[in-house]
């Protein structure tokens, strides 16, 4: 493993009214390796996602991509980092095709700010080309290329997933935060997502990848953290979380959650 962590985050914690949905979370993920956060429903896993993302600010901590601080950044200068991510909720737009969904995702990514324009940054002249090319790559990535010009409501739901993946590599990212991508998949679909996920991975992407599911994520994760009611309760290879006794009493313990 690589001695610096392209993310690392300390004292991360988030309420909502009484409840503490992160609780001081430290994180270090080095670059180039599939971390996967897993945690029964209602752990915290969406909102640590949402921290390192900015889609929704802890309340207190550090939170760190490569030498950058991204405590309470907005998405899109996060975004500009190199960070990308999916959503649980499936968030395409049904109007558009498959690959003008991705452009949409290429080209809007990385709005101009004044000072990119002042400053001329090359990023903002990208040119309508270069967003064809970096969607039709994304596209081919997850295995979607044929698709391209089909509407999205025309994909299987497992497509679907896909896209939202094709979506996020759009931007390019060195960073991808995938919350729960095989939801709603079969077993087969599930497979198919690990070799894209394996895929990435070997381009050099460090991978984030959150799943309620334990069993799914063993084989392609470097390294596993879990959460339980907002706390991390192990880390570790995914052999040793798998013999955990605190993780199996996460999941299967009887003190178990209304949700
Ligand atoms: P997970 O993704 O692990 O299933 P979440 O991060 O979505 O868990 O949620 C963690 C806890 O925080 C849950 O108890 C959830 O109900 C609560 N929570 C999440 N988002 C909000 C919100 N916007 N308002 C109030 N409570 C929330
Ligand atoms: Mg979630």
């Amino acid at each position: 493993m690589s001695a610096e962590p392209i993310i690392m985050a300390r004292g991360v914690t988030r309420r909502f009214g009484g409840l503490t949905a992160l609780d001081n979370i430290d994180l270090d993920v080095p670059a180039g390796i599939v971390h996967a956060i897993i945690g029964p429903n209602g752990s915290g896993k969406t909102t640590l996602l949402n921290a390192l993302s900015g889609a929704s600010h802890a309340d207190a901590g550090s939170i760190r991509i490569g030498t950058h601080e991204i405590f309470r950044l907005k998405p899109h200068r996060i975004a500009r980092l190199g960070l990308a991510r999916t959503f649980q909720n499936i968030r395409i737009f049904e109007n558009l095709s498959v690959v003008e969904n991705v452009k949409v995702a290429a080209a809007g990514n990385r709005p101009a700010s004044f000072i990119d324009i002042l400053l001329s940054n090359p990023r903002h002249r990208k040119s309508e080309a270069d967003i064809d090319m970096a969607a039709l790559e994304a596209l081919a990535t997850v295995g979607l290329a044929d698709r391209a010009d089909d509407r999205p409501s025309q994909l299987p739901y497992a497509q679907r997933r896909l896209l939202e993946i094709a979506r996020a590599l759009a931007s390019k990212p060195n960073v991808l935060l995938l919350d729960e991508p095989a939801a709603g998949m079969n077993m087969t679909e599930s497979m198919t997502l690990l070799d894209t996920i394996a895929r990435l991975k070997s381009r050099g992407i460090t991978i984030l990848l959150v799943e309620h599911n334990v069993r799914l994520v063993m084989g392609i994760s470097d390294r596993v953290t879990v959460l339980d009611f907002g706390k991390k309760i192990a880390e570790g290879a995914p052999s040793d979380i798998q013999r955990d006794p605190q993780v199996i009493e996460a999941y299967l313990g009887r003190r178990h959650r209304h949700a």
